[in-house]
């Protein structure tokens, strides 16, 4: 059904021949003792799983498909992605974290052909429970609690914990990274799509902006460099819209980065307004202060997140019933529009930056440079220049 073929050629890019090598090779930090070492296969896909070619997922990067492994006829999800340095960049980091039990699993990585190009096939566990705010929305049976709301929380701040502890920032922590692994009530959340994720050892200080609205570190919007915080920030923004179902920093017209958005976000400008806001704990609101400074140098860092009360809240936990499922399903059209805008923004705004070349100002084709010069050329005196 697939035209996935095997690739014969030498295929990986130039400084990447590590193929059929364990990963151990890649791995920089030593302490990094539980890493998942997993072997990019060069025998075709189709051999060992069985294509469906039902669509799990869009994402930037192309469709998630469902596919079946033959052995076992268990169910799992594959992510293509167009063979480049970055590709594998995502798929050894993705797997070198796979081990967390709160990260999506990879259980192979093939290196094939599709439709005659190069590309990158990551065999994910099927994560069958969809996106966390669609199952929040879609809560009918009783009201989703506070409780439930710190028990999210909680996972996804062990999926960061143990990324940061790895030193590895995954800098597109967001809805739709976090998915369900069954529709069971009981089901696991989980972290994915590691096309972002930067190790922070070294001379990698993030200075990569790779962001989403709403989602953004204030500093990103500068030319500050940034790290860790930013999924820190990331982690605030969420567990706001966990806790009331609207984000903290609300553009009417577009959710595109308007100057207005850019203003609040640089401010930290949020409230916590009635009637959403009313009987959540004082304990939730503090945390999320700590999350959104708007300096990363006094923003909490995971370490400290992971031990603030509200999250340690063991006796007496509050069970307030919230407005996040109503709100998130009175404004689905919303949310919607927001994927959408966001998908474009991201098209716009994932630039990799590392081939960027900055140039310098005698290099700059910018017309208005190039007015400038050329009347400089003309009259030297007029220019100011003489
Ligand atoms: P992005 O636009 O966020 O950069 P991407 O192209 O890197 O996306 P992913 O985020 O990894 O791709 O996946 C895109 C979508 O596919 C997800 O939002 C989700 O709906 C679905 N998906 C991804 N992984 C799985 C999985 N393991 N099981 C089920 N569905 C998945
Ligand atoms: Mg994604």
């Amino acid at each position: 059904m697939f035209p996935i073929t095997r690739n014969q050629t030498d295929s990986a890019p130039a400084a990447e021949q590590e193929e059929e090598e364990p990963h151990q090779k890649n791995l920089p930090n030593p302490s990094l003792k539980s890493s998942r070492i997993v072997r990019i296969k060069k025998n075709v896909v189709t051999e060992e799983y069985k294509l469906s070619g039902q669509v799990l997922g869009v994402g930037f990067n192309g469709k998630v498909f469902e596919i079946f492994q033959k052995r076992t006829g268990e169910k799992y999800a594959l992510k293509m992605l167009k063979d480049s340095l970055k590709a594998r960049r995502e798929a050894e980091l993705h797997c070198r974290v796979s081990i967390c039990p709160r990260i999506v699993q990879i259980a192979d990585v093939f290196d094939n052909l599709y439709q005659g190009k190069k590309c990158l096939l990551l065999v994910m566990e099927c994560m069958e429970g969809g996106e966390l705010f669609q199952r929040i929305q879609a809560r009918r049976d009783q009201p989703f609690t506070e409780r439930e709301a710190l028990a999210i929380m909680k996972s996804i701040g062990e999926a960061i914990e143990f990324l940061h502890s790895s030193n590895i920032a995954h800098r597109d922590v967001k809805p739709e990274n976090l998915l369900y692994t069954s529709k069971h009530p009981d089901a696991q959340l989980k972290l994915t799509d590691f096309g972002f994720a930067k190790e922070t050892t070294a001379n990698s200080c993030l200075a990569t902006p790779c962001y989403t609205p709403y989602y953004v570190a204030p500093e990103v919007l500068g030319p500050e460099k940034y790290d860790k915080s930013c999924d820190m920030w990331a982690l605030g923004v969420i567990m706001y819209i966990v806790l009331c179902g609207y984000p903290p920093f609300y553009s009417n017209r577009s959710l595109t980065l308007s100057p207005g958005m850019k203003t609040r976000i640089r401010n930290g400008q949020y409230e916590f307004p009635a009637p959403e806001w009313s009987e959540v704990s004082e304990e939730a609101k503090h945390l999320i202060r700590q999350l959104l400074k708007t300096d990363p140098t006094e923003r909490m860092t995971i370490a400290d997140f992971m031990s603030h009360p509200w999250i340690n809240w063991s006796v007496n936990l509050p069970q307030t019933p919230l407005h996040t499922s109503q709100v998130l399903h009175e404004e689905s059209h919303v949310w919607e529009e927001v994927k959408e805008e966001m998908t474009n923004a991201l098209a716009t705004m994932r630039v990799d930056y590392e081939q960027v070349k900055i140039k310098t100002i005698a290099d700059s084709s910018n017309p208005l440079l190039k007015k400038r010069r050329m009347k400089r050329a003309e009259k030297p005196e007029a220019a100011g220049l003489s």
